[in-house]
């Protein structure tokens, strides 16, 4: 535990997958203030999303409890104000809090965010241009891109906190969701640029369930408004959809490298106010991304490129500079560690774990070796994509799509019959072949499904009625 307590900056962005950040690898694009974060704290590389979609993500860091906890299922849940978060926990404790930016926790007067001394967020999704802000006072417009407003809020906030007080901000971005409009210094990035297509572009699906084929975030399922250009005349359908691709890719590159400059800024006030050595700078994202892979756009589904979360920490004071950390941890284990952090105490009915002692390189005895999925959005208006169910282990997946709304707001009928899915991650890191039902996976198939019935039952979970069925 640290004699004094730690300053937090929590920079979060909105739908920022893990392989468009090249600490972690990628191919496509350089993020190289993100990297710095890398290069000085830690990178974990099995961080994972226990609902990957924006509203139910940030109610689980919030909260450090899963969604049929907290009650945030789906988009159109909205938080209870009145439920413990940790930035309440951290004010509690004397620190000054302030959150600017992306909140998507309900736009009602009712559910605006508590817990801040400071707080201005956009309404809903936000607008990446010219953006409205909820404010304590009302609502306030200013001039200007998101992503440089947001970082300034947070820069006037720092510059004006004492000394002598701990403070955790909340840097939370709406980019680089959708419609990825760029500002007008990126505008031109990749230009003259071909990026390369993902190994999986062109998946046709084969071995899959009916739900990875009925889903509608495929390059054809862009609208103008996402491709910001008419598709040009005599193209082919294949060169439609590579053109598509670019235009999606390159645009979303773009509003991250933003995201990465403001970063920037942010680290480099935190150096000139000579408080880096105390404080905890993460940056994460709400849950990962489809970047082409699959031939998709979007989040939502179980598959590795949405499931994943980038988590970057520097701690200068109690982080190794450029360590790796290999556990499993999820979204619901961040809210215990800044508590913990923080000096407070932990709520007995939070779900996650406290990430202090890997930070330390130490991983305590009977750290969790997989981690429970749950998306509950069944056929979502936009994506139509179904709700389900899994277990990850370091090896292997198991998927349930128990293609059920179950009451759910913003879920949708009709039922689908439920299929299931199975992976060995490392022979087939792309997930393209389902070896679910296939003869000599019997004996895995059995041991992750007690696996997935345990994990359901460790959260105190209810299973869909397919669940109930099938004995162990
Ligand atoms: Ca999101």
């Amino acid at each position: 535990m640290p004699s004094k307590p730690p300053n937090l900056v929590f920079v979060m962005s909105d739908d920022h997958a893990a392989h468009a950040i090249s600490a972690y690898g990628s191919v496509i694009n350089e993020t190289p203030n993100i990297d710095r974060l890398a290069a000085e704290g830690m990178r974990f590389d099995h961080c994972y999303c226990t609902n990957s979609i924006c509203t139910p993500s940030r109610a689980a860091i919030l909260c450090g409890t899963y969604n049929h906890v907290n009650k945030v299922t789906t988009l159109d849940t909205p938080l209870d104000a009145s439920l413990i978060t940790f930035p309440k926990l951290l004010r509690a404790q004397g620190y000054q809090t302030a959150i600017f930016g992306k909140w998507h926790l309900g736009d009602a007067p009712s559910h605006r965010p508590v817990g801040f001394d400071a707080w201005e967020v956009l309404p809903g999704q936000g607008e990446y241009h010219n953006p409205e802000f909820f404010t304590p006072q009302g609502k306030t417009q200013y001039s200007g891109y998101a992503t440089d407003i947001i970082t300034d809020l947070s820069l006037d906030w720092l510059r004006s906190l004492p000394q002598d007080q701990p403070f955790a901000l909340l840097c939370h971005h709406k980019a680089p969701h959708r419609p990825w409009e760029t500002d007008a210094a990126h505008a031109s990035m990749y230009a003259d640029t071909t990026i390369a297509e993902p190994e999986t572009f062109w998946d046709d699906y084969a071995t899959r369930s009916a739900a990875a084929q009925a889903a509608k975030c495929r390059m054809m399922d862009l609208t103008e408004t996402d491709l910001k250009a008419p598709v040009p005349a005599g193209l082919s359908e294949e060169e439609e959809i590579s053109w598509r691709y670019q235009c999606y890719i390159k645009d979303y590159l773009r509003v991250v490298a933003s995201i990465d400059d403001n970063l920037g800024r942010l680290l480099d006030l935190l150096a000139d106010l000579g408080r880096e050595h105390n404080t905890i700078v993460v940056y994460t994202s709400d849950q990962g991304f489809f970047l082409g892979e699959h031939g998709w756009f979007d989040k939502r589904f179980m598959y590795e490129e949405s499931l994943n979360m980038p988590l970057l920490v520097r701690w200068p004071a109690q982080i190794e500079p450029s360590s790796v950390n290999d556990d499993m941890v999820v979204n619901v284990d961040f809210a215990p560690t800044f508590c913990e952090a923080a000096g407070a105490a932990v709520p007995n009915d939070w779900q996650g774990r406290s990430l202090l002692p890997l930070f330390q390189g130490e991983t305590p005895q009977g750290w969790p070796i997989s981690m429970y999925y749950r998306y509950w959005m069944h056929r979502d208006k936009d994506h139509e994509i179904k709700a389900h169910l899994g277990v990850r282990t370091k090896r292997h997946k198991l998927i349930c799509f128990y293609n059920e709304p179950l009451g759910q707001p913003g879920a949708r009928g009709p039922t689908d019959p439920v299929e299931w899915e199975l992976y060995d991650l490392k022979a087939d890191p792309f997930e393209v072949n389902n070896l679910y039902g296939v003869s000599g996976w019997e004996s895995v198939t059995q041991e992750l499904l007690l696996e997935l019935k345990r994990l359901i039952e460790e959260v105190e979970d209810t299973p869909p009625a397919c669940l109930g069925d099938r004995t162990a």
